[in-house]
């Protein structure tokens, strides 16, 4: 998979800053919409209502909750297309730290005069993957083991 070019580029950061724009705006009217809630189940009027409304209170509070990690997510992926994030927009962090070390691996047993280096690993996440989640921060393999470690964590 190679390296997304500058039009590509351009692309995912305009659907990134799209989301971003649209999910800020989720969570503006989302919190607005929680908190009249709240404002109701104060009043005795609505104690009828309140099981119901204290339960489509912690279901907004956890979409928030999402959406807002989701933002945390953009934003990230932004500052990567800007090239101010902690690796290249588009690569996955795991598979660029498995190709170093089997770099490190491949200096040594080059050492040794031996082996042939391994064959070349792509760090690049498919086009596919990030067209449909721009702001995706490992492969799909990685995604899955990150996602393995935290259950068991
Ligand atoms: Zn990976």
């Amino acid at each position: 998979m190679p390296k997304p070019n500058k039009t590509e580029l351009k692309k995912y950061e305009d659907i990134l800053k799209r989301q971003l724009a649209s999910l800020k705006g989720d969570v503006g009217s989302m919190r607005d919409e929680a908190l009249r809630a709240s404002d109701q189940d104060a009043s005795v009027d609505h104690l009828a209502d309140q099981g119901t409304d204290n339960y489509d209170q912690g279901f907004m509070l956890s979409l928030i909750e999402n959406e807002e990690e989701t933002i945390k997510l953009i934003e990230e992926a932004l500052d990567r297309c800007d090239g101010q994030g902690d690796w290249p927009f588009g690569a996955c962090p795991l598979c660029i730290e498995e190709i170093e070390e089997a770099k490190a691996k491949a200096t040594k047993t080059a050492r040794g005069g031996k082996k042939k280096a391994s064959k070349k690993a792509e760090a690049w996440i498919p086009k596919a993957r990030l067209e449909y989640l721009p702001w995706a921060r490992y492969c799909v393999r990685h995604q899955e083991s990150e996602e393995r470690n935290r259950e068991t964590a």
